[in-house]
């Protein structure tokens, strides 16, 4: 039985059998796996820290044949406030749901974990946590090359020129000059303030990533883009922020504010 050593987040826990409970953890090394925390449903269980949701542990796991079970665990971050808001709790939920899927196709990355770690810590401090959950996601799209392509047109490459809105159909910016090739029906509009969130979301350093200022209709409009791209491209509609507020109609956003935004500090 080997045995292996290892920091994790939970990024999902539920109880199995009788008194386990079974963790999807995700890891710096091997991504998204799964380990049985033996007898941890009870109350004298000293694993019982480390089976609660969205903490971070270093464990300590057997394997055999690809199956894990913790055997010791520390907690190293519990990120308690999230589980007493329901704000931080939605939005934890629906940016580990995502995070999941990817580490769960994907080859592991160590930058999809270190995302993670910004982004939980994030979210159990912010005043918005969902939208930091929202753009967690264009970022994750971003490290797994899905991302949309905002640096110039999609079809000339020009930077300079003048774009004319977004192309979902396209994958990206279209310039005016550029947008009778294609039969676009419905070209989203998309604001200065908007392009420079989502481009600030795409390049920062990790540790900025999460620093920047928008105003609230900015914020609206980068959001419903970022949600309705991650759904086309995971092929998967994510419910667990429903509740909180809807996008209303993708076409008529956009074109009202330019102001009032200021466009998030680059380096
Ligand atoms: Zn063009």
């Amino acid at each position: 039985m080997a045995s292996l050593v290892t920091k994790a987040f939970v990024m999902n826990s539920f109880p199995w059998k009788d008194r386990h409970r079974l963790l999807h953890l995700l890891t710096p090394d091997r991504g998204l796996i799964t380990a049985m925390a033996p007898a941890s449903e009870s109350m004298k269980s000293k694993l019982r820290g480390v089976t609660n949701l969205f903490s971070l542990s270093e464990f300590t796991l057997t394997s055999r044949q690809s199956r894990f079970t913790v055997k010791d665990g520390s907690v190293i971050e519990s990120f308690i406030s999230i589980s007493s808001d329901l704000d931080r709790l939605a939005a934890a939920s629906h940016a580990a749901e995502i995070f999941s899927d990817v580490a769960r196709n994907d080859e592991p990355q160590k930058e999809i974990f270190d995302l993670w770690a910004y982004t939980i810590y994030e979210i159990s401090v912010s005043e918005d946590p969902v939208f930091i959950a929202r753009m967690s996601s264009m970022r994750l799209m971003e490290s797994i090359g899905l991302a949309p392509g905002l640096e110039a047109c999609v079809y000339c490459r020009d930077p300079f020129r003048d774009y004319a809105g977004f192309s979902f159909r396209e994958g990206g910016l279209l310039c005016a000059q550029d947008l009778g090739r294609f039969k676009e029906q419905s070209l989203t509009p998309l604001s200065k303030g908007a392009l420079a969130l989502l481009r600030h979301i795409k390049s920062a350093p990790l540790p900025r990533l999460y620093r920047f200022q928008a105003s609230q209709s900015i914020r609206q409009e980068a959001a419903c883009l970022v949600d309705r791209w991650l759904e086309e491209k995971m092929e998967k509609r994510y419910k667990r922020l429903t509740w909180l507020d809807q996008c209303p109609d993708f076409l008529s956003l956009g074109q009202e504010d330019d102001q009032g935004t200021k466009a998030p500090t680059e380096p």
